[in-house]
């Protein structure tokens, strides 16, 4: 079986074995299967199962401007719940374009940024 990324759409490497935990180069934690089929970190099933916001939505696809069906599907879910990106929430805000600015700077963010924030970004790096 084939594990891909949601966020960035890359293969991950894991051996199927072993209670899966994995933060993609993205920042993703979403993966899905060939098919297409979502496979969600323990915080999003519970947050589900018990009727919780859960965490900010890039915590779960990234924060890469890389799109497809299932990104834009889980995204719409997350919004469903009640989720907002990171950089619409007034406490993250500052952090994660901070952060951001750094790692584009650095050259430590491999991807193209969600165009949202990348206009934060560059706001705050001119
Ligand atoms: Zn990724
Ligand atoms: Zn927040």
């Amino acid at each position: 079986m084939t594990i891909y990324c949601v966020g960035c759409g890359n293969v991950i490497p894991w051996d199927g074995k072993g209670l899966f935990a994995y933060t993609c180069r993205c920042g993703a934690t979403l993966l899905m299967d060939e098919k297409g089929n979502l496979i969600m970190p323990a915080s999003l099933v519970l947050a589900i199962a018990e009727g919780r916001t859960p965490a900010h939505i890039d915590y779960y696809v990234g924060k890469s401007s890389y799109t497809n069906k299932v990104k834009d599907k889980a995204i719409e879910m997350l919004k469903r719940l009640g989720a907002i990106w990171s950089w619409e929430c007034p406490e993250c805000r500052d952090k994660v374009v901070e952060r951001t600015a750094l790692e584009v700077k650095e050259r430590l963010y491999p991807f193209e940024l969600h165009p949202e924030l990348k206009k934060l970004v560059m706001e705050r790096v001119k």
